[in-house]
């Protein structure tokens, strides 16, 4: 059966560049095998000694596991890279049984596929963990566009599937629309539209009627016809000092590159408070000036943010998903300021090295948001209103 098909324009455009790459899939997560996969290498582990000496140890029962696709955990070398990745960064399991005999985790990272079952549609989108993947992302000085056609259905074990009828996801495929059009407006600044799609969250929470809600996003569409003057309060410099400290110190990445781009945001810019606002000064708007010469890379980071995280209503919670939107581009932002001070620039290859490794560090690390979170609670700034002072 066919069923309608949401794709970015960049799709098409990706495939994995294997032993090319500067970095590789499976360094520094722990990787899930499926039950599926699990009980497959164990038929092939009866082959020969040579089968079973190939998976035996490299791939452990995961006594904790909660459902089908994390029934098994690959192990991870000393430097915290997959058993199974040879000398020349090769995937051995590729290389001795196929590409077809991979857990579901390999087979699909970086792509993720999604069901919306109140539409009926199905997406695919990629995820910015993936060096590759990131450049065809950020794209080459074009707007990502999204194509729809009607295919097979995905055929996938992990998929994430977004189906709450009673909540915002019934409106899950409209509310993203509207606000991949506010990121694409150009009528304002990166931040201001940031600070819009802040303010849209703020009137989806408040409306109790989900039935409202395509109203509620029309009338707000408004504001990309006529430029408005957001609201915006003057930061507390302390309170964004502390927050850079606190992001810049929550530290729990394995991951090099994230880690020495995080060294250089406490070296350059993270030295004191005063040195900081001299900076923020200096670097105004470092996210526009990036923006401008690599053509809509940072704003179609964001877009793609929006519509592979199914972003604001995972799990129901805006103000957890707005504070996350807001810390990841924060975290981006400040990076790029310390990279432009430390060589006078910024060049595309440390633009996709900042990106990649965000969401290679944090992407599947709950507990680094979680940390950031409750220090905001404990301080009385966890809401909307305070994340759109962030930015
Ligand atoms: S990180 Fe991306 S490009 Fe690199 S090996 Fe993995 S899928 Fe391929």
């Amino acid at each position: 059966m066919k069923i309608k098909t949401l794709k970015p324009s960049y799709m098409d455009e990706f495939s994995c560049i294997a032993d090319s790459c500067e970095d590789t899939c499976c360094g520094g997560w722990g990787i899930q095998v499926d039950k599926k996969t699990f009980k497959e290498y164990n038929k092939l582990k009866k082959k020969s000694k040579k089968d079973k000496d190939f998976f035996t140890n490299n791939i452990i029962k995961n006594n904790h596991s909660k459902n089908q696709f994390d029934f098994g955990v690959i192990r991870l070398d000393v430097n915290g890279n997959c058993a199974f990745l040879n000398n020349d960064r090769l995937c051995s399991i590729v290389l001795e049984y196929g590409a077809d005999a991979l857990c579901e985790t390999c087979k699909k990272f970086p792509r993720q596929f999604s069901y919306y079952k109140s539409s009926n549609i199905q997406e695919v989108s990629l995820s910015s963990a993936c060096p590759e993947a990131t450049r065809k992302i950020i794209g080459n000085n074009k707007k990502i566009s999204f194509n729809v056609s009607e295919e097979n259905k995905f055929n996938l074990l992990s998929y994430v599937q977004n189906n709450d009828s009673s909540s915002l996801d019934l409106y899950a495929f409209e509310i993203r629309m509207t606000i991949i059009k506010i990121l694409q407006s150009e009528l304002y600044l990166l931040k201001e539209k940031i600070q819009l799609v802040g303010l849209l969250c703020n009137k989806l929470i408040k409306e109790k009627n989900i039935h409202f809600v395509p109203q509620l996003l029309i009338d707000f569409e408004s504001v990309l016809q006529t430029k408005i003057n957001i609201p915006r309060e003057s930061l507390n410099s302390k309170f964004s000092f502390d927050l850079m400290q606190l992001i810049i110190s929550t530290k729990r990445s394995t991951n090099i590159k994230f880690n020495s781009y995080i060294k250089d945001v406490s070296e350059i810019i993270g030295i004191n408070e005063d040195e900081f606002n001299k900076m923020k000064i200096e670097l105004k708007d470092i996210d526009d000036k990036v923006n401008d010469i690599y053509k809509f890379s940072l704003e179609n980071y964001l877009v793609n943010y929006v519509y592979k995280n199914n972003f604001p209503m995972k799990n129901n919670d805006l103000v957890y998903n707005y504070y996350l939107f807001v810390i990841h581009f924060s975290l981006i932002k400040l990076m790029l300021m310390a990279q432009f001070k430390k060589n006078g620039g910024i060049s595309k290859d440390t633009l996709v090295g900042v990106i990649y490794s965000v969401g290679r560090a944090l992407e599947h690390d709950s507990k680094y948001f979680i940390s950031i979170i409750s220090e905001m609670k404990i301080q009385n700034l966890y809401s909307i209103q305070h994340a759109m002072l962030i930015n």
